[in-house]
């Protein structure tokens, strides 16, 4: 999973191996895994601060346009 390397299923002892550093993780490791991920993700909500800066812009731009108007 820290090399992103290709995961197998080992039915020997039932855990994912990673193939590229052979490390090797339980069903039980990949939920906590994805979770984690999942949480960081919705920390982060980039699209939402894109949105907002865009807004931003254009009230500059619309209460700039205005004053033009008003000369
Ligand atoms: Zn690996």
């Amino acid at each position: 999973m820290v090399c992103a390397g290709k995961m197998e299923f080992n039915y020997i002892n039932k855990n994912m191996v990673c193939m590229s550093c052979g490390l090797s993780l339980t069903r039980h490791d990949l939920d906590q895994y994805w979770k984690k991920i999942r949480e960081s993700n919705i920390g982060d909500d980039d699209d939402s601060t894109k949105k907002k800066s865009r807004r931003k812009e254009w009230l500059e731009w619309y209460s700039s346009s205005k004053e033009d108007k008003s000369r």
